[in-house]
């Protein structure tokens, strides 16, 4: 089936998009890879009256570090980001999560913002930007904000987002030295799949090898992606040693709240989601343990 006609407009400005968007009203969306949006406007969906597509604008499409600080657009393709060797030698779990997304195709197009915006629980993107303490820089008709990516999502398919809002780019901390992360999902199947469960870990390690901070975030368990601060205290103070991952992995499984589906039921979601969580803290602790 054809999706219906819509007026296509591809600003060069944020400012421009907003003022599209604001012009829109209701009947506009933002089109970044079209990965989700355009499957849902084939099927009809969805049935926008204007599409705005912000791939053409250069601060929803760069990538740039700053002493040790990185920003990215919105816009950027996953693979842009995968690519990218240093952004990778400072965030390996967001990247990570970039490279799981779809095939080299899907990846080529999608982006972390849509990612994000789409809102699904399942997004594998989110986690490991919630678990690196990253925000989202947010322009609307009323200015700019700067909002965590864990309060962006809010359930299926919704968002914090007021209408007339994009997410301009995403601003991801400093990192001390000794300090790593990861993302790892759980499919059915090798690849091209949603993730039954999805689990990112952030942390840092003192000299002495002592974790000195923890972010667990933890994906399609609930109706959006959760940050578990009692997961990253469990691990903040200790060796994050098999007692500590222990402890960090009941308390994620305690935080989950899931669905039963076909792909996979609570009961097993919830145990799932802690071996993941408890996997990759095991990566990122080997990735800070080789940083310093
Ligand atoms: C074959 C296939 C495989 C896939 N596999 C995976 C997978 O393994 N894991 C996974 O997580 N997803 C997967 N997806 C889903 C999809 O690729 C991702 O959700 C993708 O990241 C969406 O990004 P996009 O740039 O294509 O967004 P779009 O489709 O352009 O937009 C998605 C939604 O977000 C809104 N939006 C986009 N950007 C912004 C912004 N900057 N500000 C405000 N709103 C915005 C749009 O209006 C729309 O509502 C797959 C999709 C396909 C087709």
């Amino acid at each position: 089936m054809y999706p219906s006609r819509f007026r296509y407009e591809a600003p060069r400005s944020i400012d421009e998009a907003i003022a599209l968007l604001q012009e829109g009203g209701g009947e506009a969306k933002v089109l970044a890879g079209g990965q989700s949006l355009v499957p849902l406007l084939k099927l009809r969906f969805a049935s926008p009256e204007l599409l705005v597509d912000i791939k053409g604008i250069p601060e929803m499409t760069s990538i740039a570090a700053q002493s040790g600080v990185y920003r990215f657009g919105a816009a950027v393709p996953c693979m842009a980001l995968v690519e990218d060797k240093a952004f990778g030698k400072a965030w390996p779990g967001v990247a990570d999560g970039a490279n799981l997304i779809g095939s080299i195709q899907v990846r080529g197009r999608a982006t972390v913002g849509g990612n994000l915006c789409n809102a699904s629980p399942a997004a594998d993107t989110v986690p490991a930007m919630i678990a690196a303490g990253a925000t989202a820089s947010i322009v609307g008709p009323n200015g700019r904000r700067e909002v965590p990516v864990e309060d962006i999502a809010t359930g299926p398919g919704k968002t914090s987002l007021a209408n007339g809002e994009i997410v301009a780019s995403f601003l991801l901390p400093r990192r001390p030295p000794r300090s790593g992360d990861a993302y790892l999902r759980f499919i059915p199947r090798t690849e091209m799949d949603i993730a039954v469960v999805g689990a990112g870990v952030n942390l840092t390690l003192d000299e002495a090898g002592v974790c000195t901070q923890a972010r667990v975030s933890i994906g399609a368990v609930a109706e959006r992606a959760l940050l578990v601060p009692e997961a990253g205290a469990a691990l903040i103070g200790t060796k994050i040693d098999a007692d500590a991952l222990k402890r960090m992995a009941a308390a994620v499984s305690a935080a989950c709240r899931p669905i039963d589906d076909k792909r996979g039921t609570k009961v097993y979601r919830i145990k799932v989601a802690g071996v993941m969580a408890r996997r990759a803290a095991e990566i990122a602790l080997e990735r800070a343990r080789r940083t310093n």
